[in-house]
């Protein structure tokens, strides 16, 4: 026990310098919440900025009509406080009480566990209060007054906090309860359970103690279920229940109410530290510091017998947004029954049956509730002798589709304006309806094998391969395969296009995987780094199970599960609508997310691009709603069928000439490709990086290499071949780096290989030509990479700018274009007011600008992030979401020093982030025209900017 008590005195200690370290350092999603004038109530200040708080009140009245408080005061009351005010001024049936607020919380935190005596007092008159309107006394053995003790903060954190039931019960007010209800049997379970939550909660004691003398009890007696003890067994369990408080703490159970209920409420105060609280927060970035508050209230019995109940419900279903009435509740029970599993609840629908008055009034009052919230409504209730009361109600939380249901649906009710119903809908949660499902029942029944980082959403299913070309071989045979790599490369692109699925051992969110995952729409679980990849032999294995090639497994992109094992999926529909396969009259659910983002055009400010390197991944962006391409990376096409080989042909050539004849074979391939590409996007901007990632990329492996000749050595296979083969290791010994991503690519590769570049920029102009003979109208946006000097575009600009007269004048059109820059080296965003005299566009690369202004490889980041992470040295990935600070502080450099020299230049976002709500909110205020995201990102990116543009912050 003593052991016990230094161990809390020191959290206690401790927790305030905690608390001002985390303050100092709260993630940047805090930050922005409480720079909004709705959010910035906090910490002692709290109560000037609403109309209702008072200075120096920390204790808010509720009931018989009246509340002290209301629904715009979450700041102070939190979330259940503010609403139970809310529902008690409408007249709903609320027991009373009263909310100790969050204010007090931080004095408490502050005075190391104590409250000044100030609000002792308050919240004694609050008590007294609450006696008389309940005409109850604490601890009257004829009428004793019990309370609820619930903890409550501004964002709703279910289940993260302690509640304590049916305090004020000690051994003369159990047999008052007994005599006011005449019900000994409920007075004793009461009571039983007081002293089990209060005991675990407040006193700190195991729960299983408890649990392991009800089990006794029961066994004893006889009693199969909680409910088979009669008043007797229950009087024993609390004698025993007694016992095991004063083993374990050396003292008596407490029995003034008014010690019990400070107990609670510093238990309450004490559990926002808990670490379950502690780790809900950071997953939905919830500020450490604003504290909960603690709600007072009368208690009502679910559990008096079988004209009671208790449950818990949706005014919608929360999974799919129907319109229907959803929850459940058990009949005489109290409290966290329903939802700790003990027992099965029944479907809210069969209430009707047992009790039609009370659920008449239930669907009443919570349609009343989402009209008033104009939000759909979780709420709990409780029944006590067939009267209902409402206990709480808050925004209930819903899947992406849910979201997009609901939002279209109070429109046309009329309950939202289309501005508003955007703003229900979060950007990134529209994703989820793009991913093909699992069936949820099929999914439960496997368990987790391991754990990777969610890269791409969506379910996959499908016998493992361990090679891009496997892959093919196995899909051409009507098989669903999950290729797992240790990594990914660009060249497996063919393997990853017809897998179900891309799961790697290793790699961030960012790594090649992933972005190509994310650009195919291409469920993806990255870095699993439990996972031992033995791709030579053909097997994996995780904890200790092996998974040989064939073997089938299963994940979730969305939460990163790998599971072993088949499971089902069914394709979106949406999906299915975009690519032509399904009518939009036959999907109900692509017509309102269409809908929708019709909605938010009308919004925002920014142009929505597409990140796309084929005519099939063009035209589907186009189907998504994208004005434009923002990248169109021209080495993608390099990996198509047949083609590599022409690549490496040219990049082994060792002089110009051959150079020269090998460009030539792949000129009509890329004109094609920028044909379609051009074609696809109906006259809208595209703009069309030039070569771009070191040559050696798209040679063999300098290791199978040495290996496929050693072995053909060993079995004495000599000539042509073996010699092709040494040509080719020398090459690619001769183009090998040490760090290539710093090394000979992008412009500097159009520099010493000028001939590249002509080719590539012949390839554009040809395509254009041919369509504006065809009367499509295309202005070709050519894009040069990686510059950080300005001599390094003007000597690419002049062989763009010939390449151009010389196609115009040979096929006897004239078309526009225009040169521009990817601004991706610091140097570039520094320089912008120069690169601006050469460049008519830029394009941040924003993934090459985190990596270079961090010095972060992003391929390899994923070593130490995570630690970054969880010290807090880094907020978040700053692959995934910009860095508005320094990475942005580039950005808003460039806009201004770029708009200096021609204020007419064109600005756009070509990076990862370009798909990203957060950063999106971050280039809408650099003032930039455009974000250019993968195709299956622009539906998020059409939302974000208009979230952004309605200036609303993600995530609140
Ligand atoms: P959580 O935030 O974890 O949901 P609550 O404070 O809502 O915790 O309490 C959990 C449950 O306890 C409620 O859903 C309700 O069933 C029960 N409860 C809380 N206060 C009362 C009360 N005054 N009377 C009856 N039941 C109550
Ligand atoms: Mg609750
Ligand atoms: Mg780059």
């Amino acid at each position: 026990m003593a052991k016990k008590q230094v161990k809390r005195a020191k959290t206690k200690k401790a927790a305030p310098a905690a608390r001002r370290a985390s303050a100092a350092r709260r993630p940047a999603a805090a930050a922005r919440r409480s720079a909004r004038p709705s959010a910035s109530a906090k910490r002692g200040g709290a109560s000037a900025r609403t109309a209702k708080a008072k200075a120096g009140k920390y204790v808010y009245f509720f009931g018989n009509g009246k509340a002290d408080g209301d629904r715009t005061m979450r700041d102070l009351l939190g979330g259940k406080g503010a609403n139970l005010a809310e529902m008690t001024n409408a007249g709903l049936p609320v027991p009373p009480g009263f909310t100790i607020t969050t204010a007090a919380c931080n004095l408490w935190y502050a005075n190391n566990g104590r409250l000044p005596a100030e609000i002792e007092r308050e919240m004694e008159e609050n008590v007294r209060k609450l006696e008389k309107l309940a005409g109850a006394q604490f601890g009257s053995v004829t009428n004793p007054l019990l309370v609820s003790v619930r903890s409550g903060a501004k964002f709703s954190m279910p289940g993260m906090m302690d509640t304590i039931l049916n305090l004020g019960l000690n051994d003369q007010a159990v047999e008052g309860l007994k005599a006011r209800t005449n019900n000994g049997r409920f007075a004793y379970d009461s009571y039983r359970r007081f002293i089990q939550m209060y005991g675990s909660v407040v006193l700190e004691i195991p729960k299983e103690r408890f649990e392991h003398e009800f089990e006794a009890v029961k066994a004893e007696r006889g009693a199969k279920t909680d409910t088979d003890l009669d008043e007797e067994g229950l009087r024993q369990v609390v004698e025993r229940f007694k016992g095991v408080v004063l083993a374990e703490t050396g003292k008596e159970f407490p029995q003034d109410p008014f010690v019990q209920l400070r107990g609670a409420r510093d238990a309450v105060f004490r559990s926002w530290n808990n670490e379950r609280a502690k780790t809900y927060r950071r997953l939905y970035e919830i500020p450490d510091h604003i504290g909960t508050a603690v709600n007072v209230q009368l208690m009502v019995f679910g559990n008096t017998g079988d004209r009671s109940a208790t449950g818990v419900g949706f005014t919608r279903n929360p999974a799919t947004g129907a319109n229907e009435f959803f929850g459940e509740f058990l009949v005489n029970a109290q409290g966290e029954d329903v939802v700790a599993g003990i027992r099965t609840p029944q479907p809210i629908a069969e209430l009707e049956k047992v009790m039609p008055k009370a659920y008449r009034e239930l669907r009443q009052i919570t349609k009343r509730l989402e009209r008033h919230y104009r939000d759909i409504q979780d709420f709990e209730f409780t029944i006590q002798d067939e009267k209902l009361y409402m206990l709480q109600t808050r925004n209930g939380k819903r899947t992406g589709y849910a979201a997009v249901v609901i939002a279209t649906d109070f429109v046309k009710e009329k309950l939202r304006t289309p501005r508003e119903a955007l703003l229900l809908v979060e950007p990134a949660a529209l994703s989820q309806l793009l991913a093909p499902v699992f069936d949820p029942k099929e999914w439960a029944k496997l368990p987790v094998a391991t754990r990777g980082l969610p890269a791409s959403p969506g379910a996959a299913s499908g016998q493992v391969v361990f090679t891009a070309d496997e892959a093919v071989a196995w899909s051409q045979q009507g098989r669903k395969v999950l290729l797992v790599r240790k990594e990914t490369v660009p060249d497996d692109i063919h393997g990853m296009e017809v897998a179900e699925g891309v799961l790697t051992a290793t790699g961030g969110m960012t790594s090649h995987a992933a972005v190509v995952g994310r650009q195919m729409g291409k469920p993806s679980v990255v870095g699993a780094g439990e996972i031992q990849v033995n791709e030579r032999e053909r097997y994996f294995t995780v904890n200790g199970r092996t998974v040989r090639e064939g073997d089938w497994v299963s994940f979730d992109g969305l939460t990163g599960e790998v599971k072993i094992g088949q499971v089902a999926t069914n394709p979106s529909e949406i999906l299915q609508v975009v690519s032509g396969r399904m009518k939009p009259e036959e999907s109900d659910i692509y017509r309102r997310f269409n809908q929708l983002l019709t909605w938010a055009d009308r919004e925002r400010k920014l142009e929505i691009r597409a990140n796309a390197d084929m005519p099939d991944q063009a035209a589907l962006a186009y189907a998504f709603g994208a004005k434009g391409i923002g990248l169109c990376r021209t080495e993608h096409m390099f990996f198509g069928e047949g083609r590599i080989e022409k690549v490496q042909r040219m990049i082994l050539a060792d002089n110009e000439a051959d150079r020269r004849t090998a460009l030539a074979e792949l000129l009509p391939l890329q004109r094609d490709d920028f044909y379609g590409v051009f074609k696809a996007m109906k006259g809208q901007p595209v703009t069309i990086r030039m070569i771009d990632p070191p040559l050696h990329e798209f040679l063999p492996k300098r290791e199978e290499l040495m290996v496929e000749i050693a072995r053909m050595e060993a079995t004495g296979r000599t000539g042509p071949e073996l010699e092709e083969k040494k040509r080719l290791l020398a090459r690619v010994e001769q183009l090998h780096e040490f760090n290539p991503m710093l090394g000979h690519r992008g412009v500097r590769l159009g520099i010493t290989y000028p001939e590249i570049t002509e080719m590539q920029a012949r390839a554009i102009f040809e395509a254009t030509a041919q369509l504006v003979k065809e009367g499509i109208k295309v202005v070709p946006e050519v894009m040069i990479p990686l510059v950080g000097v300005v001599r390094e575009l003007r000597d690419q600009k002049a062989i763009v700018d010939r390449v151009a007269q010389e196609v115009m004048k040979e096929k006897g059109v004239r078309f526009k274009y225009l040169v521009g820059t990817m601004i991706e080296v610091p140097r570039g965003a520094i320089t912008a007011d120069e690169i601006a005299k050469e460049a008519q566009f830029f394009s941040f690369g924003t993934n090459d600008l985190t990596q270079l202004t961090f010095g972060y490889s992003r391929d390899d980041v994923g070593k130490f992030l995570a630690i970054y992470q969880e010290r807090k040295i880094l907020e978040r990935d700053p692959f995934q979401s910009i860095d508005t600070t320094g990475v942005g502080q580039l950005v808003e450099m460039a806009v201004e020093r770029g708009r200096k020299t021609r204020p007419d230049i064109k600005l756009g976002v070509c990076g990862e982030h370009g798909g990203d709500p957060s950063s999106i909110h971050f280039f809408h205020k650099a003032g930039l025209d455009y974000v250019s995201a993968s195709p299956y990102r622009v539906p998020v990116a059409r939302l974000a900017a208009a979230h952004a543009a309605l200036s609303v912050k993600v995530g609140d």
